[in-house]
């Protein structure tokens, strides 16, 4: 029996304690980037491209990157040639696309070598932040195929530990003195909506992109002369020659971390590795939180639909927060820091939570920023759903830790970029994530557990690799009961449900 067990956590910055950004609403842009004149790299080429797998020459159903690497971790910079097969299946004649570039939101970070469509230099193209349009020569009509070939390399940017007024990013990109971080690292293809494409603004905190799902090659060379760090990644590296191949199919976005002091634990659940990387000292914090999210693969999987894949990757890491990223995640330092050997402990429900986002976020993707709840309170209830079914006893110290002590207020169905009279960031997570989490407790008494869980296992089977909405979730919903939820979404929601 573990209930009692009460933990005082210390007053620094958590993901769900009181951090709080400005109460201001931001700036507009990021950081003003000139548009680029568009500059054809006629140069050798960067890097040697790797003995790369062809795709099927047929029309993929997916768009595929192929991402080679060379990694110069004592110079804290990348040099990347990427490929971008894109078939078109929005179902519409495109004249442009538009890809997310993350590193161009920084000044200095990112640099354009070279871009090309269907082995041509793309000659009308704009990168203006984190937005590159790219002008297609001729219509792309459905089901058609372009290739994009992209070379650039990336100098990375420190990650500033303490938010602060001025901090315009949520930063787990970039380098500590440990540690660098590769998240939303290349650029993308956003996918395409009832309103074109689908790129907002960054926000002080939260995700602000969304996801169509891919396929993704990545290769990974370490520079000549560089240090050999090792790589923590969303899918386990493969040795090829001088590179080192990460294969991961039908994924959001592919993520890694690069150290020379990682220390590595490694447990399963079933099928599934599960693979912890933390820095020296932290051994005991770090096998938890594998053991945590072993457990919670192993609940979810039971309770949701199979886990998608042969591995997840947990990662320490140097910035005051969680995040999720396919069969990735990383666990602020934070909560190893506090970890008390006992499983009443952040590291150990925001194992839980992060890894529930392999099934909210990663299968069923949503619009993060105008609908942040629909994978975020999923998640922070599943956090209840994961001590249910292994420590039944800590859900009381769960509810009052987690949500209670927050005497949380607010609609759910807010959008990322609501302000707040004070403690924006916390009024947020109050909201979203436990009222939400209050929101599903109650939808759960009311229905019963037989049609809650047998509608979250339709939700996941009809929206599995899409992108689903509110709409979405209650049309699916109201498949498997008739109860009167009314009152309920009176309470919880601002909007028509
Ligand atoms: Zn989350």
């Amino acid at each position: 029996m573990r209930s009692g067990i009460f933990l005082l956590l210390s007053a620094f910055c958590l993901l769900f304690s009181s951090c709080s950004s400005s109460n201001s609403a931001p700036t507009a842009a990021l950081h003003a980037i000139p548009t680029l004149t568009p500059t054809v790299d006629t140069s050798t080429p960067i890097i040697s491209a790797p003995d790369t797998a062809t795709p099927d020459t047929e029309t993929p159903s997916l768009p595929h990157y192929t991402l080679n690497v060379t990694l110069d971790y004592r110079r804290k910079r990348l040099t990347v040639e990427e490929n971008i097969l894109y078939p078109n299946t929005t179902g519409e004649t495109l004249s442009d696309l538009v890809l997310a570039v993350m590193p161009n939101a920084w000044t200095s970070v990112f640099k354009l070598t070279r871009l090309e469509l269907n082995d041509a230099p793309a000659k009308n193209y704009k990168l203006d932040g984190q937005r590159l349009t790219v002008t297609l020569p001729a219509s792309l009509p459905p089901a058609g195929t372009v290739e994009l070939s992209i070379a650039y390399s990336l100098s990375l940017p420190e990650i500033q530990e303490e938010l602060s007024t001025t901090k315009i990013l949520p930063q787990f990109f970039g380098y500590t003195d440990r540690q660098q971080n590769l998240v939303n690292w290349y650029p993308f293809i956003v996918p395409r909506g009832a309103d074109g494409w689908i790129l907002h603004d960054p926000w002080y905190f939260g995700e602000h992109l969304v996801y169509d799902a891919a396929d993704f090659e990545v290769n990974i060379k370490n520079a000549e002369e560089g240090i050999r760090p090792t790589i923590a990644a969303s899918a386990f590296g493969e040795p090829h020659g001088e590179w080192t191949r990460f294969t991961l199919n039908n994924a959001r976005t592919f993520a890694f971390s690069a150290s020379t002091e990682f220390q590595r634990s490694a447990t399963n659940a079933g099928n599934v590795f599960v693979y912890s990387y933390y820095f020296p000292t932290y051994e005991s914090a770090g096998e938890a939180a594998a053991l945590a999210a072993a457990d919670a693969i192993e609940v979810f999987s039971q309770r949701f639909g199979p886990y998608p894949r042969e591995s997840l990757t947990i990662v320490m890491s140097d910035f005051n927060d969680g995040a999720e990223f396919s069969g990735f995640f990383f666990l602020s330092k934070g909560f190893y820091r506090t970890y008390d050997s006992t499983r009443a402990n952040y590291l150990t429900f925001i194992s839980a939570h992060e890894t529930a986002h392999q099934w909210w976020f990663e299968q069923v993707a949503s619009d993060q920023y105008l609908e942040p709840w629909l994978d975020e309170a999923l998640c922070a209830y599943s956090e209840h759903i994961f001590y249910e079914q292994t420590d039944s006893p800590l859900l009381e110290w769960w509810w009052n830790t987690r949500v209670d002590a927050y005497t949380p207020h607010g609609y759910v169905d807010i959008p990322l970029d609501t302000t707040f009279e004070d403690e924006e960031y916390r009024q947020y997570v109050n909201a979203v994530y436990l009222r939400g989490a209050r929101f599903l407790d109650d939808l759960r008494a009311r229905i019963g557990d037989e049609a809650f869980f047998a509608f979250l296992q339709d939700y996941l089977n009809q929206f599995n690799g899409r992108r689903a909405t509110a709409d979405d979730f209650f049309t699916v919903l109201r498949q498997h009961t008739d109860a009167d939820i009314s009152d309920l979404v009176s309470e919880y929601f601002q909007g028509q449900h």
